[in-house]
């Protein structure tokens, strides 16, 4: 609710900007005490003869007869583009204080005088490039009131020489706010285009991981926000830099299409990639001509702008027919989003035929209005987004309240299993001590064999149990190693070694060998210990009698890789990369005849991984396979535990261990 509110906020903000912007317009033209010059304007094509003292004959006006008459807006009639003009022109009589004139022109250098002195100029005259539109405000000296102003004009564009827009004499505060709210639509559009743009770009970098349909939106958003900001007038207050502006408004400019290429494409899931590619391509090169041409000279820079306008504007149609031929297959969100941007398209195309083939087209632009229908659909976009994503994340969090209960009765129901087990177990081992063996037979059997298949299957069931703790427990965040600095040697070898009598009883026989005495090194010896057996017990559970068991250490100096191999089934190539999983066996009809959960791998994995280490895996079906853990050399910082109690406690637990890691066998 309090984005709908924003976002509706937001949409009259900038309602009441484009009032305020036009009525200000309006009211400052009728009231402010400006008084247009646009009678009486002269001119005469050619630069002035100059006089002995240096100074130009035409201010002192011999011949009356070459001035001829035109007015402010229209172009004076002359064959040579790259010539001077001068123009003159009368000021009216009225009293200002800090009198000043304000005019605008368009891509001309210019030498302002009055009384035979230079009061002004703009540019370079002799420049072979073409200065941008700009604002001017010269001030006057006090007593200016029905003399004549002379502009010696220089432009190497016919079209621009000439013209000379708002003319106006009046007091300076006036004229620059009179500046400023010409200009205050298009600018505040600007910027508002720039700060959506870098924020999104932000929030596409830091918040979705710099997805790029979004890196792309935001860029044509700040491309956009450049070149209004450079097409404008107001740029001028900030850098007074014709030329840089230039560069700007080209570069800026000519990414638009590039930027919104990309993005459009990314949007339509790369579907009509070709026709975009062609569009970026395209705008790329022409970009890259023109900045070239201008740079040796070859071309002014505004050289490719009709083939620009002529390509942009085939290029949104082409856009605007992938969009309205694809309406309907789209969602809420895409179609209200589409919606806007045929809007802009539709006003910026008006705009650049108007003011390519309207010669009396006026300053007021359809685009803004596009833009803000564009803005206005992109709030609602945002707004529908954001409704949508909190409906998700209510439904998320209702799942992950759900899953932790289910972790949490998961955990109690291993827990409670594990007690009633123990209690089996001690009371089978209570009977087996108690009942003299051959004292009871059953069906033949003596009891003790019954109970021996008891104690194996409860076994069984507590390593499950005990997996699925540690599994829970990891998941959690609650298994935590606890490292010492221990031997890892004699660590491996101890546990082999407790094991090899049972493994060589099964047929298998077990070769143990190291290429280091001893490697002290932080390890938690308890799980290097489920590791081990958990490994030992998967190579004797698919291996067949008179098979081979290969424990190795290797001592890589920062690491030590210790290897179980086996000459048993092997696993199938398609398959090593699975059995990290949880819950995944191979080969199902095999591995029935052995019991098993599929969890002791991945349970091994996350043991390695608590160490810092790694487990990879190389095999052959058919001919064995081969564990590989490397494990990173580290030193443990706190290494407290009293080493005796330590020892004596792995080794009343371990007969246990082995019990339960190999019941399944
Ligand atoms: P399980 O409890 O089923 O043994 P594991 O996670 O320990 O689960 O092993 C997953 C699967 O990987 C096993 O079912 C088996 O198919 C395969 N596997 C593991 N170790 C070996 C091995 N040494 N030789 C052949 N296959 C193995």
């Amino acid at each position: 609710m309090r984005k709908t509110a924003i976002c509706i906020l937001g949409i009259i903000i900038i309602l009441i900007l484009i009032v305020v912007s036009n009525i200000g317009r309006f009211s400052f033209e009728k009231e402010s005490a400006l008084t247009p010059v646009n009678s009486g304007w002269q001119y005469r094509a050619g630069d002035s003869p100059i006089d002995k003292n240096g100074k130009f004959s035409w201010f002192y006006d011999n011949n009356n007869a070459l001035w001829k008459d035109f007015s402010v807006h229209s172009h004076p009639n002359i064959n040579n583009s790259n010539s001077y003009l001068w123009e003159r022109v009368k000021l009216p009589k009225q009293n200002y204080r800090d009198p000043s004139i304000y005019f605008y022109t368009k891509k001309q250098d210019f030498q302002v005088f009055m009384d035979g002195e230079r009061i002004y100029s703009f540019g370079n005259l002799n420049n072979k490039k073409l200065q941008g539109s700009f604002w001017h405000t010269i001030d006057l000296p006090n007593i200016y009131g029905g003399k004549v102003i002379y502009i010696r004009m220089h432009s190497i564009d016919k079209g621009a020489l000439g013209e000379i827009i708002n003319f106006e004499v009046g007091s300076k505060a006036d004229e620059i706010v009179n500046i400023i709210m010409w200009d205050f639509l298009n600018f505040t559009m600007a910027l508002l285009f720039v700060v959506i743009g870098i924020i999104s770009l932000f929030v596409s970098f830091i918040r979705l991981r710099g997805k790029q349909l979004f890196i792309y939106a935001s860029l044509c958003c700040i491309c956009a926000g450049i070149w209004l900001i450079s097409m404008g007038s107001m740029n001028q207050m900030f850098i007074y830099a014709p030329e840089f502006w230039g560069y700007i408004k080209m570069i800026s400019g000519y990414s638009i299409p590039i930027t919104f290429g990309l993005f459009i494409n990314k949007l339509f899931n790369s579907k009509f990639s070709k026709m975009f590619n062609i569009i970026v391509v395209f705008h790329m090169l022409l970009l890259v001509v023109s900045l070239l041409g201008d740079f040796f000279n070859v071309m002014g820079m505004t050289a490719t702008l009709p083939v620009y306008f002529f390509s942009f504007s085939l290029s949104t149609i082409m856009v605007m027919i992938v969009i309205i031929k694809n309406y309907s297959k789209h969602d809420v969100e895409v179609k209200i989003f589409s919606l806007g941007f045929i809007a802009l398209c539709f006003s910026g195309i008006f705009d650049g035929f108007n003011w390519a083939f309207n010669p009396n087209h006026t300053q007021s632009y359809l685009t803004q209005w596009g833009m803000i229908i564009f803005l206005i659909s992109l709030c609602i976009v945002v707004n529908l987004h954001y409704a949508k994503a909190k409906d998700d994340a209510i439904k998320y969090e209702k799942k992950l309240i759900e899953s932790q209960q289910q972790l949490k009765f998961f955990s109690n129901i291993s827990h409670e299993l594990r007690t009633p087990l123990n209690s089996i177990l001690s009371s089978l081992q209570l009977l087996n001590i108690s009942i003299p063996d051959d004292s009871i037979k059953i069906n033949g059997k003596d009891a003790s064999d019954y109970f021996d298949v008891m104690r194996l299957n409860s076994f069984r069931l507590l390593k499950l149990v005990n997996n699925l703790i540690d599994i829970n427990k990891i998941d959690a965040g609650y298994l935590k190693a606890d490292f010492q600095n221990k031997d890892i040697v004699s660590v491996v070898e101890d546990i082999t070694q407790s094991i090899a009598n049972y493994i060589k009883s099964k047929g298998i026989s077990i070769i143990f060998d190291t290429d280091v005495e001893e490697k002290v090194m932080a390890c938690d010896i308890e799980k290097i210990e489920r590791i081990m057996l958990n490994l030992l017990s998967n190579a004797v559970k698919f291996s067949k009698e008179g098979g081979e068991i290969y424990v190795e250490i290797h001592d890589a100096d920062t690491e030590v890789v210790i290897t179980v191999a086996d000459t048993g089934i092997g696993i199938m190539a398609d398959k090593l990369n699975d059995i990290f999983k949880r819950f995944v066996q191979v080969d199902k009809s095999f591995t029935r005849s052995h019991e098993g959960s599929g969890i002791g791998l991945s349970l091994v994995k996350e043991l390695v991984e608590m160490h810092g280490g790694n487990i990879a895996v190389e095999s052959e079906y058919g001919r064995g396979s081969k564990f590989m853990i490397t494990l990173p050399v580290k030193q443990a910082e706190n290494d407290t535990l009293n080493e005796n109690m330590k020892i004596m406690e792995i080794e009343d637990i371990h007969n246990e261990k082995i019990n339960i890691e190999f019941s399944d066998i």
